[in-house]
């Protein structure tokens, strides 16, 4: 998550046509890989120095031409074998296989300066590689990788910077992330019970049981991008139409260990929040994650804690609050809930009208809701 004086970074990622060539460059970025690993795991078995960035650099100098790959991806690969180093805390990590069922999935680092783009035609230091470019890439290039998925599919996955966007609307919106419905938001927009997996469900068993691998993993794929689409889809229309937009911290490993484990992980709410985290952040939209505990017991009129607590409420989905009579519906009471503790956090002012549930706060932070919001903005 950026804040404000941070640049902004895009990620556009488009298939790749013909991947043959990447195959073997995979391959090569593995043998450096291993090769770096194996030597950082003997530097430390040796002294308390472990190997550098720039000794790995000298021991690699002039493979390029054996290993078929360009020497800034060497370097590329080096460098995010360091990074990955300091962040387990210890000099040997993972091997990198590139056959066999622990085989590792293929990945090729590089830096704006290796690569050329031209219509389709992506070239990585003289060698070209056609794409499906489904559309313009905007902003300036950064970096970026060639990676590869499950099913042996290769993409171009190319990270760009681009500028902030501002905007002065000034509808909030709070969302309460569930199991029956997956998003109820306080202004009444909903996001459907997720069936992707399970919709698949008894396909997938079927194809498990008759060992067929390539079905399974194209069944996979396919809830993936379902349920991919439509958070995209979601989330953007909210985006698009809201100055700041807030959810419910809601747990997926809590809910998984409370034995709603297949509902849980159809939900994907983590998924949902970071696409509204970086859509928002892209936008100049105000977002945060707010904590749900009590947003459902707390009439959203009175603030009293009036919804009656305990397991066999769980399924009264309508109430009414005893101490000022307003009807609620339970999610969406709770979306609004969240919605008002967002607005606090943030120091946007909520309405203080009882009725008004869609919610127009007006600002008492002058300028950019981001001087604000970056400060409140949990990291995911
Ligand atoms: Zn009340």
């Amino acid at each position: 998550m950026c804040t404000e004086d941070q640049p902004c970074y895009k990620t556009f990622s488009f298939r790749v046509k013909d991947a043959k060539g990447l195959v073997v460059l995979g391959n090569g970025v593995n043998t450096v890989w291993n090769y770096a690993n194996e030597v950082s795991g003997k530097s430390a078995q040796r002294g308390r120095r472990w190997v550098t960035k720039k000794q790995l650099r000298d021991l690699t100098k002039g493979s390029s031409k054996e290993l078929g790959l360009p020497s800034q991806v060497i370097q590329e690969v080096i460098d995010e074998f360091i990074d990955k180093r300091a962040q387990a805390g210890k000099p040997r990590l993972r091997w990198r296989a590139s056959r066999g069922p622990r085989r590792a999935l293929g990945w090729i680092p590089f830096t704006n300066q290796d690569i050329e783009i031209e219509g389709s035609v992506v070239s990585l230091r003289g060698r070209k590689f056609r794409l499906w470019k489904h559309r313009q890439i905007d902003g300036r290039i950064k970096s970026g990788n060639f990676s590869q998925d499950a099913r042996g599919r290769w993409y171009c996955n190319i990270v760009c910077e681009v500028a902030r966007s501002t905007t002065n609307r000034t509808a909030v919106v709070g969302f309460d992330l569930g199991h029956k419905t997956l998003a109820k938001g306080s202004d009444g927009t909903e996001l459907e019970q997720a069936r992707f997996y399970r919709d698949m469900e008894k396909k997938l068993a079927d194809a498990e049981r008759r060992g067929k691998t390539r079905l399974v993993k194209t069944i996979n794929a396919k809830v993936k991008n379902r349920r991919k689409d439509t958070f995209h889809k979601f989330t953007r229309e909210v985006v698009d139409r809201s100055g700041a937009v807030f959810v419910g911290n809601i747990s997926s490993a809590w809910q998984v260990a409370s034995g709603n484990g297949k509902a849980t992980h159809d939900a994907s709410w983590s998924m949902l929040r970071s696409f509204f985290g970086y859509k928002c952040d892209h936008a100049g939209v105000a977002f945060a994650e707010v904590n749900e505990a009590y947003t459902t017991q707390t009439c959203s009129c009175c603030k009293a804690l009036t919804r009656p607590k305990g397991e066999q409420d769980l399924d009264i989905r309508q109430w009414t609050c005893c101490e000022c009579g307003a009807e609620h519906d339970r999610d969406r009471n709770a979306a609004t809930n969240i919605a008002r503790l967002g607005c606090e956090a943030l120091g946007l002012q909520w309405p203080r009208s009882p009725s008004v549930h869609a919610g127009e706060a007006s600002r008492s932070v002058p300028g950019h809701p981001h001087d604000t919001a970056a400060k409140c903005i949990r990291r995911y």
